[in-house]
C-alpha cells in the first residue's frame, strides 16, 4: 500500500501514524519500513446468509494479515456494523506489534464482519458465522492463521468456527481458533484474560510510578473486556466508580455493586436501564475526576475534541486504539501516562497463545497455572517497556512501539527477502 492510497483518518491512519514514529525514532532502514508498512494479505468476502424468514442478505467479511514474519497469523474476529477494511488493516497491524511487544512467535491479523450481531437470531449468527468461516478457510489453519474472539464475538462464535473448519478437513482441530469453550480444547482463564492483563498492567505501571495501586476507576464499554476488568479491578481493591456502554453509563462515588452490574449485562440489558446508580453519559464518563481510565470499547473514544477533558492521570488502554495520536501528544504534553493497547489488553492474545499451545500438544494447564503464566508475561513485557522509556527518555507507547518493531524488523532482515 503506497502513500497515494494511505487514508488521512480513522484507526488505519491512526495505525499508520504510530509505525511511522517508531520507524523516525528508531531510525529504520528504509527497506524495512516499505515491509512492514504494508499488510501481507487482504481477504474481502460477500456471502450470502439465509435468514430465518427465508430471504437471504448478503453480508460482507474481510481477514488480514498484516505480517508473519514472527510466526502464524494471529487476531480476532469482529462483528460491528462500522468493520471495513480500513478498520481491519489498522487491527491487524497492531496484532502484529501487540504479538512481538509480548515476545510471542506470531504475526498479526484480525478479522472482521459488518453486520450488528444483535440483529440476529441465534440460528442466523450462525449462519453467518459458519459461511464467513468457510470463506476465509484459505487463510485458516493452526500453522498459518488462527482467530479468537473480538466485539461483537464471543466463545460460541469460535465453537462454530472451530467446528466449521473441523468438518472442512475432517477432523477436529482445536488450535485454529482460540477463546473457544473449555469443553472444545478451550483454556481455562481464556475467557477473563484480557482484563487480567489490564489488571497487571495497571498496577505494575502504578507501582513503577510510585502511586498507590488502588484508588477509583471508570470502564468505557462492558463487554467481554470491560465487564471482566470490572470485576477484577472491584475484586482486587480498586473503586470501580462507572462503566458504560453504547447506551450510556452508570456512576456511582462509592464504587458500583460489580456483581450486580455484572448480572445485569450478562443478562442482556443495557446499562441505560440498570437502576442502583446515577446515570451519566459516555462523554462524562471520559472526563471523570478517577486515578485510572480505562476505555475497553472502540477505536478514537479520546481525541483532539476531548482529550484536555480527561482528568484521569493514567489511561489503561483496553480498547484497541481508544486514543488517537493528536490525543495522545495533548495527554502527553500534560503528563498522563497511557499504557498502550499493544501491552495493557494484551492479556487477550497471551492466553490465547497458551491456549494453541495446549491445543497442539493435547495437553492442558489449570486455571492457576494459566493465570500465573499470564501474569509473569505481562510482568516481564511491563518491565521491558517501562525499562526502554526510562532509558531513552520516551513515553510508554512509544517505548513499546520500538521493542515490537525493532523485533519484527530483526526478524525480517534474519530471513531475508525472497527471492
Ligand atoms: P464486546 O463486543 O464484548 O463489548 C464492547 C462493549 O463496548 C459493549 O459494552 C458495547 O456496548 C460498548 N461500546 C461499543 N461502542 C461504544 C461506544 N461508542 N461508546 C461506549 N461503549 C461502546 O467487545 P470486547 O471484546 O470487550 O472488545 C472491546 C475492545 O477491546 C475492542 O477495542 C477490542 O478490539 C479490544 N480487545 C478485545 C479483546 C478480547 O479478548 N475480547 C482483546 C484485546 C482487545
Amino acid at each position: 500500500m503506497n502513500s497515494t492510497t494511505a487514508p488521512t483518518e480513522g484507526p488505519y491512519a491512526a495505525a499508520l501514524a504510530q509505525f511511522d514514529q517508531a520507524a523516525d525514532q528508531i531510525d529504520l532502514d528504509p527497506n524495512l519500513r516499505e515491509v512492514l508498512r504494508c499488510p501481507k494479505r487482504e481477504l474481502t468476502v460477500n456471502f450470502p446468509v439465509e435468514m430465518d424468514d427465508g430471504s437471504i442478505t448478503c453480508f460482507t467479511g474481510y481477514r488480514v494479515q498484516h505480517n508473519v514474519t514472527r510466526g502464524p497469523a494471529k487476531g480476532g474476529i469482529r462483528y460491528h456494523p462500522s468493520a471495513d477494511l480500513d478498520e481491519v488493516r489498522a487491527l491487524a497491524m497492531w496484532m502484529t506489534w501487540k504479538c512481538a511487544v509480548m515476545n510471542l512467535p506470531y504475526g498479526g491479523a484480525k478479522g472482521g464482519v459488518t453486520v450488528d450481531p444483535r440483529t440476529l437470531s441465534r440460528h442466523e449468527l450462525e449462519n453467518l458465522t459458519r459461511r464467513y468461516a468457510t470463506e476465509i478457510i484459505p487463510l485458516m489453519g493452526p500453522d498459518s492463521d488462527i482467530p479468537a474472539p473480538d466485539m461483537g464475538t464471543n466463545m460460541q462464535v469460535m465453537a462454530w468456527i472451530m467446528d466449521t473448519y473441523s468438518m472442512h478437513v475432517g477432523y477436529s482441530v482445536p488450535a485454529v481458533v482460540t477463546g473457544k469453550p473449555v469443553a472444545i480444547g478451550g483454556s481455562e482463564g481464556r475467557e477473563r484474560a484480557t482484563s487480567r492483563g489490564l489488571l497487571v498492567a495497571t498496577q505494575a505501571m502504578l507501582e513503577r510510578l510510585g502511586r498507590p495501586v488502588s484508588g477509583t476507576v471508570a470502564i468505557q464499554g462492558a463487554g467481554n473486556v470491560g465487564l471482566n476488568a470490572l470485576q477484577l479491578f472491584s475484586e482486587a481493591g480498586f473503586t470501580v466508580v462507572a462503566i458504560s456502554d453504547s447506551s450510556g453509563g452508570v456512576y456511582d462515588s462509592t464504587g458500583l455493586a460489580a456483581p450486580r452490574v455484572y448480572k445485569h449485562v450478562s443478562d442482556g440489558g443495557w446499562l441505560a436501564d440498570y437502576c442502583e446508580a446515577e446515570h451519566i453519559s459516555n462523554a462524562e464518563l471520559l472526563a471523570l475526576d478517577v486515578d485510572v481510565l480505562a476505555p475497553a470499547a472502540i477505536e478514537g473514544q479520546i481525541h483532539s475534541g476531548n482529550a484536555a477533558k480527561v482528568r484521569a492521570n493514567l489511561i489503561v488502554e483496553g480498547a484497541n486504539g481508544p486514543v488517537t495520536p493528536e490525543a495522545d501528544a495533548l495527554l502527553n504534553d500534560r503528563g498522563v501516562v497511557v499504557v498502550p493497547d499493544i501491552l495493557a489488553n494484551a492479556g487477550g492474545v497471551t492466553v490465547s497463545y497458551y491456549e494453541w499451545v495446549q491445543g497442539m500438544q493435547h495437553f492442558f494447564w489449570s486455571r492457576d497455572e494459566i493465570n500465573r503464566l499470564l501474569a509473569d508475561h505481562m510482568g516481564r513485557a511491563a518491565q521491558e517497556v517501562w525499562n526502554l522509556a526510562q532509558d531513552r527518555g520516551v513515553n510508554l507507547r512509544e517505548a513499546a512501539y520500538q521493542i515490537a518493531v525493532g523485533r519484527v524488523a530483526e526478524a525480517t532482515q534474519l530471513r531475508g527477502i525472497y527471492p
